[in-house]
């Protein structure tokens, strides 16, 4: 099988992809693999659902489910129920939030789908911006219990739900499909109105961030009971009057998205783990999805930034463990031959290959469209700027052009200040080194967020990088 066959010479990645494409003639891909971003306000029913569907499709089995169980109820959190599946660290389970995105494969009839789990506590927006960055297409999850869409999704004084910011988030990086799946309607009893209500007020909201007709999908379920995730409601239960989609089949309408195989290597890493969290030693655990490029056990990458040049050991491909390679799009866990003191590996790194690699730098030339800003900004301007799984302070260094919003035809050059709602060209210096491209050449890597005070304050993407 592929896992067997002999690695590449290991000094040329070029010729990673032939060999990879040799196995494959022999022993075929596995189903494509799809990356789904789950946002929503907190509490809203993301964890839950996700539970169901990862339970529901076997990834975890039923005896981690009764273990789960039990610890639930013994620290008096039973409530939390399926929940529990999605929450990894012991420190999660005691706090009852999911503080990182976990990650979690699945298979559908179609597909291999890996959830990113983006929690909805205004703290945590960073981990949904690392995961946006990572995915092909988001499950938005609302509310449907009175009161429940509308504290999510309502602007009070400055603070608004976070339905709002997180619909914003995913089409800004540059997701453009989206399933909305209403919850909690099995204890409503008006489903259908309330869900057509929901529908009423959400639609023009996303239409007014981008996302175009065809690319919504609607519909509504229940992680609690089951209801239309994996199967259509039964007769009489508390959701059988919804005729629409499940949430399984809404995942496997999801248009595909490609990815580069045969352009340099390219994996921004989500989270890393070096001996002490069980990476083992002489080795560092880092996952991430390949943007671009392929990889194989015995490739020689480079790890930037820092350029700290070391050999794959071992990948696990979408879930699937000693794999013997993997190609762009799917999701990895890469096991690197790195002492963790010698290493500088951590979030916001990115491995490439040795000779092709991605350059950090602190100047950025890019276009942004800003939200809604309590103040215009200025030259100046601090900020805090997140690409992929990078996050830097940095400053507004230049306003270069105003653009008209809706054409992108220049307005102005040199405007004075940036309002609310308006489309420039700046130039952005961070005060570390990040590890970023063009959004031309490598989309998910030359996106960024703009956050001020907490608050998302503009998306953009980057149209040049300074490397002096
Ligand atoms: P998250 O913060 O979005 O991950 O929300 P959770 O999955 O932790 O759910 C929050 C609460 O809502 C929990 O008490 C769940 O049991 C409950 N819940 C979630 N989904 C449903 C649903 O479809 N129906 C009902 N009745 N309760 C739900």
């Amino acid at each position: 099988g592929a896992a067997t066959s002999k690695p590449a010479a290991a000094n040329d990645p070029r010729s990673d992809l032939s060999s990879i494409l040799r196995d494959l003639e022999v022993e075929p891909q596995g189903k494509p693999s799809l990356l789904l971003v789950v946002l929503g306000h907190v509490d809203a029913g993301k964890s839950t659902l996700m539970g169901r569907l990862v339970a529901e499709l076997g990834v975890v089995d039923s005896k981690e489910v009764r273990r789960r169980a039990h610890q639930a109820t013994q620290i008096g959190k039973g409530s939390f129920g399926w929940a529990w599946l999605m929450d990894e660290r012991p420190e999660e389970r005691e706090r009852g939030v999911t503080i990182d995105i976990a990650k979690r494969t699945f298979e559908t009839e179609a597909r291999q789908i890996t959830i990113l789990d983006a929690p909805g506590h205004r703290d945590f927006v960073t981990n949904a911006i690392s995961g946006i960055s990572q995915a092909d297409a988001a499950l938005l999850v609302v509310d449907g219990s009175s009161g429940g869409f509308e504290s999510g999704f309502d602007v009070r004084g400055k603070i608004s739900g976070q339905t709002r910011e997180h619909a914003q988030l995913a089409k800004g990086i540059g997701i453009d499909q989206l399933a909305v799946v209403v919850t909690k309607l099995d204890k409503h009893a008006a489903g259908a109105e309330r869900l057509a209500e929901i529908r009423g007020k959400l639609d023009p909201f996303l239409k007014s961030c981008g996302f175009k007709d065809g690319r919504i999908r609607w519909l509504c379920a229940s992680g609690t009971t089951g209801d239309n995730v994996v199967a259509k409601p039964p007769g009489g239960s508390a959701l059988s009057w919804f005729e629409g989609p499940t949430v399984v089949e809404a995942i496997d309408a999801f248009e595909m998205v490609e990815h580069k195989r045969d352009a340099p290597l390219r994996v921004p890493v989500f989270s890393s783990a070096g001996a002490k969290q069980g990476g083992g030693a002489g080795q560092v655990i880092v996952t991430g999805r390949l943007a671009t490029g392929c990889v194989r056990v015995g490739s020689q990458v480079s790890v930037m930034p820092g350029s700290l040049d070391t050999t794959v050991k071992s990948i696990s491909r979408n879930g699937h463990k000693d794999a013997g390679f993997a190609l762009a799009g799917d999701a990895v866990e890469l096991t690197l031959g790195l002492d963790e003191e010698a290493s500088c590996v951590s979030v916001g790194s990115v491995v490439c290959g040795p000779s092709d690699g991605i350059r950090a730098v602190e100047r950025i030339k890019a276009k942004i469209a800003t939200l809604e800003l309590e103040t215009p900004f200025t030259l100046g301007q601090s900020l805090v700027v997140h690409i992929h799984a990078a996050r830097a302070p940095a400053k507004v260094t230049k306003l270069l052009v105003l653009h008209d919003p809706k054409t992108g035809e220049d307005v102005k050059k040199r405007p004075r200040l940036l309002k609310s709602y308006q489309t420039a060209t700046v130039e952005i210096t961070m005060s570390d080194k990040v590890c970023v491209e063009k959004y031309e050449d490598f989309a998910s890597l030359g996106r960024l967020v703009l956050r001020l005070g907490g608050r998302t304050v503009g998306v953009g993407k980057v149209v040049k990088v300074y490397h002096t």
